[in-house]
C-alpha cells in the first residue's frame, strides 16, 4: 500500500505564491490594502464582469448577494439539492424560505424542465421565487440560457453559484461574466480550482447591485457621498446606512489569489488532460462517467463516477471504503441538502427530489487536481477496478 494519501482535490502552492504572501506580510497593509483591488481587477479582466468583490468565503459572497437582491422574510430562494449546504443556507440567513429544484440525471445540475414545472405550480400558488441559485456542479455550467429565459417570464433574479467553475466556459464565454445572471459567486477554498486559503468573490455587471455588495461586505458603512444622507462633517466622516457584516478578504489572501490566477488556465487544461485519461481508462467498466455538454467547457473541479449497482457485486459503500482503505481520499458530492437533519427539521423529507437522492446512492468523486500524476491516477484506476470485484 502507498504511504502517501491521494486526495480528491488539493491546492498547489509555488515559491511565487509564498513570495507574494511574504511581500504583503512585510508591507504596511495586511488588510484593506492594494492587493484586494489587484485581485478583483484580475478576476474582472479574466471573466469580463464589470465589478468583482473579494470576500472571506463563497458563503459570505452568497449571503451578501442575497442581501443585494433584497431577499427577505416573505421571499423564496430556490437552488439545487445536489450542492454544498451554503447554496441554500444563504436564503435562511436573510430570513427567507428555501426550496429545491431536482437535478438532471446526466449533468447533475439543476434541471430546467423541473424548474419550469415548479414555476408553473408556484405561480398558481402565489409562491414564485425571488432568487434562483443554479450551481455549476463539478465545474460544468447549468443551462443558463434556459434558466435566464424563465427568469424573464417569471420575474426572478439569478445568482450563479460558480464555486466549482472558475476557468470554465458556457457557450464560448468564460463563466463569471454574468451574461445570464445578476451575480456570479466563486470560492477560493483550497479544494477548489485556485485558492486564497479561505475566500470568495461576488461578480456583477449592475452598478446598483455593486454598490450594495460593497456596503454589505463591510458593516454597511460608506464614504461615498452618493450613498450618504447628508454632506460629510469632515475628512473623518463615514456613515452606516445598512446593516452589513465584516466579510472582507485580507491582503495576505488576495496576494495569494493574484499569484494563483496566473496559473488558472494551465490548471484547467491539466484537469481536462487527466479527465480524458480517466475517460479512456474507465470506459469499459460498469460506471457512468462525467457527461459533457457540447456548449460547455467544464473547469473539472470534480470527476464524479456513478456505479452501475445492478452490474456489480459490492455495495456503493463497500467500493467507497475499499478506495479509502488504499489511502485514496475519495469523497461524495453531495449528500442531498434536504436530507440534512437541519433541513428535515424545517419540513423536508426523503422522496422529494428523487434524481438527487438516486444520484447520492451511486456517486463517488475520485481524485482530480492539477498536482495529480499519471502514476497516482493509474493507482486510483487499478484500485477502483479491484474494488468493483468484476
Ligand atoms: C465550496 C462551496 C461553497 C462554499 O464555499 P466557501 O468558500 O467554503 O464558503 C458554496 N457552494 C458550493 C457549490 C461549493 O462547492
Amino acid at each position: 500500500m502507498r504511504k502517501d494519501m491521494i486526495r480528491y482535490g488539493q491546492q498547489e502552492i509555488t515559491k511565487d505564491d509564498i513570495n507574494a504572501v511574504v511581500e504583503v506580510l512585510m508591507s504596511v497593509n495586511l488588510t484593506q490594502g492594494p492587493k484586494i483591488e489587484e485581485f478583483e481587477k484580475s478576476v474582472e479582466d479574466f471573466t469580463g464582469a464589470k465589478k468583482a468583490f473579494a470576500v472571506n468565503s463563497a458563503t459570505s459572497a452568497l449571503h451578501i448577494s442575497c442581501l443585494a437582491l433584497e431577499l427577505g422574510p416573505d421571499d423564496w430562494l430556490w437552488t439545487s439539492p445536489n450542492s454544498f449546504v451554503a447554496s441554500a443556507n444563504c436564503a435562511l440567513y436573510c430570513g427567507a424560505s428555501v426550496s429545491f429544484v431536482d437535478i438532471d440525471p446526466d449533468t447533475y445540475n439543476m434541471c430546467p424542465i423541473s424548474l419550469e414545472k415548479k414555476l408553473i405550480k408556484a405561480k398558481y400558488q402565489g409562491k414564485l421565487p425571488k432568487v434562483v441559485v443554479p450551481v455549476h456542479f463539478s465545474g460544468q455550467s447549468c443551462d443558463m440560457k434556459a434558466i435566464y429565459e424563465l427568469s424573464r417570464f417569471y420575474g426572478f433574479s439569478i445568482i450563479e453559484d460558480a464555486s466549482h467553475a472558475i476557468g470554465g466556459k458556457y457557450k464560448d464565454r468564460v463563466i463569471g461574466g454574468c451574461k445570464y445572471s445578476d451575480i456570479t459567486v466563486f470560492s477560493f477554498h483550497p479544494v477548489k480550482i485556485i485558492t486564497t486559503g479561505e475566500g470568495g468573490m461576488a461578480l456583477t455587471n449592475s452598478e446598483k447591485i455593486a454598490k450594495k455588495l460593497e456596503l454589505f461586505r463591510s458593516h454597511g458603512i460608506t464614504r461615498d457621498s452618493d450613498l450618504m444622507t447628508k454632506e460629510a462633517e469632515g475628512p473623518w466622516y463615514y456613515q452606516q446606512v445598512a446593516l452589513g457584516y465584516n466579510y472582507r478578504m485580507t491582503d495576505i489572501q488576495a496576494a495569494l489569489g493574484v499569484s494563483q490566477i496566473t496559473r488558472l488556465v494551465k490548471y484547467v487544461n491539466r484537469r481536462h488532460e487527466l479527465a480524458e485519461r480517466y475517460n479512456n481508462l474507465l470506459k469499459d467498466l460498469p460506471l457512468k462517467l462525467p457527461f459533457q455538454l457540447s456548449d460547455c467547457y467544464s473547469s473539472f473541479h470534480l470527476y464524479v463516477i456513478r456505479l452501475n449497482l445492478e452490474s456489480i457485486g459490492p455495495t456503493h459503500r463497500k467500493v467507497f471504503e475499499s478506495l479509502r482503505a488504499n489511502n485514496i481520499m475519495v469523497n461524495l458530492h453531495y449528500i442531498p441538502i434536504h436530507l440534512q437533519p437541519f433541513y428535515k427539521d424545517i419540513g423536508f423529507s426523503k422522496g422529494e427530489y428523487p434524481e438527487a437522492e438516486k444520484y447520492y446512492t451511486e456517486a463517488i468523486s475520485i481524485p482530480l487536481h492539477q498536482s495529480l500524476s499519471f502514476d497516482e491516477q493509474d493507482f486510483v484506476v487499478n484500485c477502483l477496478i479491484k474494488s468493483l470485484e468484476l
